[in-house]
């Protein structure tokens, strides 16, 4: 029975997926600097996406690598100096390779409940602080050929979703924080960078 021509299962079509991935990344991956707080690309909102073309592909690509290299659950183009409307996301940081979501221009069409836990930022190193986020949120994006979709999301998934969505409009974790927490933490930034930490 001639099987070999077609894909069976999920994981052989992961697997080809993967397969193709790693053809277009040719050599060894590009990785992107993420910048931090306070540079002012990370303030500023980012540009929607009007072009699906086989170079946002491999940007997204790059994407997902600068964002395991850092050790990032996340990361929005702006971190890494690119002030348009793409985030990559895996909250199994490659235990689960369907949990590989791009989000171009994506849009909150539903909100639900709240929950409070602790973020980080890889343009924050260091700074931790429990944010408010919506419990359950649906998202609705396009995917790097353009094609539309929608994400639904609740704990983890929700908060990346959120945070990562935020970064495109130029928002950071810290900004939703109480007035008494944010300026701790700008202070403690102020600190690191006088430190030569930062
Ligand atoms: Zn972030």
């Amino acid at each position: 029975m001639p099987t070999d021509t077609k894909l069976d299962t999920a994981a052989e079509r992961r697997l080809a997926r993967q397969t193709t991935r790693d053809a277009v990344r040719k050599t060894a991956p590009k990785l992107h600097e993420v910048i931090k707080y306070p540079h002012p690309i990370l303030m500023k909102k980012g540009e929607p996406v009007t072009e699906f073309t086989p170079d946002l592909a491999q940007l997204v690509e790059e994407m997902f690598d600068s964002m395991y290299a850092a050790e990032g659950i996340g990361l929005a183009a702006p971190q890494i100096s690119i002030s348009k409307q793409i985030t990559v996301i895996d909250i199994s940081f490659k235990e689960r390779p369907e949990d590989k979501l791009v989000l171009i221009n994506p849009e909150v069409i539903d909100r639900r409940g709240k929950q409070v836990e602790e973020e980080g930022c890889l343009s924050l190193p260091e700074i931790h602080e429990k944010v408010q986020r919506d419990a359950w949120v649906k998202v609705r994006a396009q995917n790097v050929k353009g094609e539309f979709f929608e994400v639904e999301g609740t704990e983890l998934l929700a908060r990346a979703m959120l945070h990562e969505i935020d970064h495109l409009h130029g928002i950071l974790f810290i900004d939703r924080l109480s007035r008494l927490k944010r300026d701790l933490v700008l202070r403690r930034i102020k600190k690191l960078q006088k430190n030569g930490d930062w």
